[in-house]
């Protein structure tokens, strides 16, 4: 049983549709269940689903990655098969997408102001099928343009906290999501815990104290965490009750090393998520 459960298609900044995400998760990567988790966005459910019933032999887990932040701190987390419908839910995800078109014009005029010659419509042209920009938009911008070679180095030299380019934006409180998910019926988890940002706050004492607010889980297995910290984030989990996820993280072309099954969910702790 292979299960995939953090992924993202056009709908965010990965770089393939959801139908063809899910075609490639059953045929290429030969998983068993793969989740959409879009940043910010419920977008793609419909589409990946129809594309799961015409392949055969997957199963689509409905999901999201939300932006949050804790302490000063930017959090990702996971939020899985929950009602898209739910008012408060659907209202902070409107602030968030709000927050990502605020920043674009601003990311802009830093960009003119340091010499790159392109525009608020270079960056929807590159992001055609997304609900609202990101950073690897505006990367792609900027490599459709041949100012920069890949995502990767334009987060390394202007996007990335501390570079020219990086503007600040709107994310939800990451206690306040936590409880929104949980409220429309969902299932929380922190999306790779100590990742940059985020191992800078999250510890032991933090998980529990989520865990009491309705979070049920941390992924465990992804690329940017180690074998060290795999082990110890395995851990604590099981200290606290936690579920252990494991997933890709998959952007399609847009992030490289990250291909779709790179990491795999134990059907054990699927079972306790989702079953
Ligand atoms: P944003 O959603 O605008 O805050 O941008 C964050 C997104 O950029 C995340 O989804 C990351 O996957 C992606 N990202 C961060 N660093 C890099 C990198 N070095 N190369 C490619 N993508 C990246
Ligand atoms: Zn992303
Ligand atoms: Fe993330
Ligand atoms: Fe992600």
């Amino acid at each position: 049983m292979r299960i995939d459960l953090h992924t993202h298609s056009t709908r965010s900044d990965g770089t393939d549709s959801p139908a063809d995400l899910v075609r490639h998760a059953r045929e290429d990567a030969g998983l068993d269940i793969v989740a959409l988790t879009d940043h910010d966005s419920t977008a793609g459910w419909e589409e990946a689903q129809a594309a799961a019933d015409e392949v055969g032999g997957i199963r689509l887990v409905r999901g999201i990655e939300i932006s949050t932040r804790y302490e000063g701190a930017s959090v990702h987390l996971l939020g899985y098969e929950f009602d898209p419908a739910y008012p408060p839910l659907v209202e902070e995800l409107e602030r968030v997408l709000g927050g990502r078109d605020d920043r674009l014009p601003l990311t802009i005029a830093r960009l003119n102001e340091l010499g790159y010659a392109i525009t608020e419509d270079d960056v929807h042209a590159v992001a055609a099928d997304a609900i609202s920009s990101g950073r690897p938009h505006i990367a792609d911008a900027l490599i459709a343009k041949g100012y920069i070679a890949s995502r990767e180095e334009a987060f390394a030299t202007l996007l990335s906290p501390g570079k020219p380019a990086y503007v600040d934006r709107y994310a939800a409180d990451l206690q306040r999501a936590i409880e929104l998910l949980a409220a429309a019926g969902g299932r929380a988890v922190i999306a790779h815990p100590w990742a940059r940002e985020s191992r800078e706050v999250l510890d032991l004492e933090v998980f529990a104290a989520l865990g009491e607010s309705g979070l049920v889980g941390i992924e465990v297995d992804h690329n940017d965490h180690d074998e060290h910290d795999r082990a110890t984030l395995a851990g604590m989990a099981d200290e606290l009750g936690l579920i252990a996820t494991g997933s890709s993280d998959y952007h399609g072309t847009g992030k490289v090393g990250f291909p779709l099954g790179a990491n795999l969910t134990d059907p054990e702790q699927f079972a306790r998520l989702l079953d």
